[in-house]
């Protein structure tokens, strides 16, 4: 038996047992969980102490029986979900881990709540989730709770938290005098509006600090007076807070979504495995509770009609000699998040197709974009390696507000560019055309044949406008992703309704960017003026963390870190929010003071296929109206990059995407 275990049998038997605390699931939770792992590595040997010993940010772990004797007084039942306000270390969340389904626990120091997740997840708690917030305002997306206990002394008890319990539920606080002895108060809830309550005793706990707990000491007070409420704590308030993509409640989400029958979702980097992830949750309950039949995103048709596909086990035309998302950004797609998606939209279609329920998968984006850029560079660089540098250089500012000084010495460009141009329209026609006739061929219909000469027109055009450097190329692109999407519905019949996947930039409205200054509109706009109330547009964010992207369009995919926003950025704003991840309803239910503080135009962060963080306010930032943009934002503070699908063995990407046979 090791040192631990027998100090933590001693522990039970002399704090616990002889205390007269004889409840069983908690002596067992008590022996289960190595409190030595919850306290810092110095004190490890003080363990099993009968005391209180310190942590991070000035904060304690409790006593260890005044822990038991809290979570004893829950009186929690094996499939209780409960909430725990003060995760500290995260040992009281183990103990309650142990003997109930579920745990939601909230701590309002940002480093105890990192480290008690990352404790809790190497110790294999799988059934623990820590939220970075006030935890006075309990956690409403994921009420109600069979149990509240709140570690932290308050000067009552916060009505919130009271409204978050289930009927039947019980409440234990600690209430009283921060400084002073506190009552441990149990509070059942006996219906709606019937509460119950018991005294249980002495205690003393560290202060709880919140909107309806104590106020924090901060010397600038009366500077916070003067100026009111901040825009962070008025966002805060108005948020639904979660911790990660497959944990989220979405229910609310769905209610504010309502009737729409179009609902765009966004990503601002290509790069980022949470958007991916947070917009197939999001696809997954519109398919499931709401009837959405299509998916249809910012990809290559021939691209999306393999997942289509293999969506529906059909097999895509074997005369298809490049596997798709082969080109330059394959990661955008062919990463582990969206095959994770993928099989679940296959396994949905093998259970719901014989029911007419089965979802369609298609790609909006100008046909073969990336590919045809691609075979154009290849054609440029053996006729002209100067004249395909600079279309490099061009292509690899494919966002509207770009603005590399290089684009403006345009003169040469074009010059140079127009003794080429006949033969770049034809490689890119004949590419175009190969393609078409595949898909077509394949049985996976493109509709018609029309549609396929106004893709031809619209490609051909949108690269024009693009060497020509003239500001339309943006609207083209989107215009056809539009079409696209109009021709989708329509073969798809009227009660169809469709999630589209896009970049930020494509599907917030561009009315409330620097994009309509220059003239330009985009897919996101379109939508909203034809399809008015029955559309909702989801922007997304991030402050920093890891991305995959490139330094220089065609480059290799790299591993880049994202830097911290920009103070002047809505991002900024929310990575000062006192908490890590939100949905922020930005249309429906909006305070009209929040509303007022993001209406002020700020900057908003775009990163595409391409990262540069070295010249990161010039070419990765523009203004936006946030409220106007979106009807609801989410923010992810830390993001990670999307996990590629590997070149194991030379083979293409897309073997190791099963959609091949
Ligand atoms: N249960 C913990 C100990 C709790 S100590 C353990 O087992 O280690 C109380 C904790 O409550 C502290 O970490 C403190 O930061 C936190 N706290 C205080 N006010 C809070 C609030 N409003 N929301 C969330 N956590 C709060």
């Amino acid at each position: 038996m090791s040192n631990f275990a027998e100090l933590k049998r001693q522990m039970i038997e002399y704090q616990m047992v002889a205390r007269g605390l004889r409840d069983k699931a908690v002596l067992n939770a008590l022996s289960a969980v190595p409190r030595e792992k919850f306290v810092p590595s110095e004190l490890a040997e003080f363990a099993y102490h009968d005391a209180p010993l310190p942590l991070a940010a000035q904060q304690t772990i409790s006593q260890p029986y005044v822990a038991a004797l809290m979570i004893s007084a829950l009186q929690l039942q094996p499939d209780d979900r409960v909430l725990e306000v003060g995760t500290g270390s995260g040992y009281g969340a183990a103990i309650i881990a142990e003997i109930a389904a579920q745990v939601y626990s909230v701590e309002r120091h940002k480093v105890l709540a990192d480290s008690a997740r990352q404790r809790l997840l190497a110790l294999g708690y799988e059934n623990i989730q820590i939220l970075f917030g006030d935890g006075t305002l309990g956690w409403p997306i994921q009420a109600p709770f069979d149990a509240i206990a709140i570690a932290a002394s308050a000067p009552e008890i916060p009505q919130a938290l009271l409204q978050q319990l289930a009927i039947g539920g019980r409440l234990v606080i600690p209430v009283g005098n921060e400084m002073h002895r506190q009552s441990l108060l149990r509070i059942r809830r006996i219906s709606e509006d019937e509460y119950q309550q018991e005294d249980l005793g002495g205690v003393h706990f560290v202060p709880l600090i919140g909107a309806s707990g104590w106020e924090e000491q901060r010397p600038k007070r009366s500077l916070k007076a003067a100026i009111g409420i901040s825009a962070e704590e008025l966002i805060y308030q108005s948020s639904e807070h979660f911790t990660s993509p497959s944990e989220v409640c979405l229910d609310k989400l769905l209610q504010r979504i309502g009737d729409s029958s179009v609902v765009l979702l966004g990503e601002p980097s290509h790069g980022s495995a949470e958007f991916c992830e947070m917009r197939a949750r999001i696809s997954q309950e519109l398919i499931e509770k709401k009837g959405f039949n299509i998916v249809a995103v910012e990809a290559d048709w021939p691209d999306a009609n393999y997942i289509n596909h293999y969506i529906h086990s059909t097999a895509p035309d074997p005369r298809l000699k490049n596997p798709p998302f082969s080109r330059f950004p394959n990661w955008m797609w062919a990463n582990q998040s969206m095959l994770k998606f993928s099989r679940w939209l296959q396994d949905y279609n093998a259970t719901f197709a014989d029911n007419g329920h089965s979802v369609g998968f298609y790609g909006l984006d100008l046909y073969s974009l990336n590919s045809s850029i691609e075979a154009v560079l290849a054609y440029l660089d053996s006729v002209d390696p100067t004249t395909a540098q600079q279309a490099r250089v061009r292509y690899g500012c494919l966002t509207p507000w770009a603005k590399d000084p290089t684009l403006y010495v345009q003169a040469r460009l074009t010059k140079q560019y127009k003794k080429y141009e006949k033969d770049v329209l034809a490689i890119l026609r004949d590419r175009l055309k190969s393609r078409l006739n595949y898909a077509h061929a394949d049985g996976q219909r493109y509709f018609s044949t029309e549609q396929n000469t106004r893709l031809i027109a619209d490609a051909e055009g949108y690269y024009k406008t693009l060497y020509y450097a003239e500001q339309a190329s943006w609207s083209q692109r989107d215009q056809h992703m539009f079409n696209t999407l109009q021709s989708v519905l329509s073969f798809h019949g009227k009660d169809s309704k469709v999630i589209i996947w896009g970049h930020n930039s494509h599907i917030g409205d561009a009315r409330a960017t620097q994009m309509s200054a220059r003239g330009e509109f985009n897919i996101g706009q379109l939508v909203r003026e034809q399809y008015r109330g029955s559309a909702y547009s989801i922007g997304f964010g991030t402050d920093h963390g890891t991305v995959a992207a490139s330094s220089e369009w065609g480059g290799p995919m790299e591993i880049k870190q994202l830097q911290s926003a920009h103070i002047d950025s809505y991002e900024g704003l929310c990575h000062n929010v006192a908490t890590d991840n939100f949905l922020l309803p930005l249309s429906k239910p909006i305070k009209p003071a929040l509303r007022k503080r993001l209406l002020a135009e700020r900057l908003e962060r775009s990163v595409g296929a391409i990262y540069q963080p070295e010249s990161e306010l010039q070419n990765h930032y523009f203004y936006s109206c946030l409220p106007q943009q979106f009807d609801e934002y989410i923010w992810f503070d830390e993001t990670r990059a999307v996990e590629p699908l590997s070149r194991a063995n030379g083979k293409s990407l897309f073997e190791s995407f099963p959609f091949v046979a």
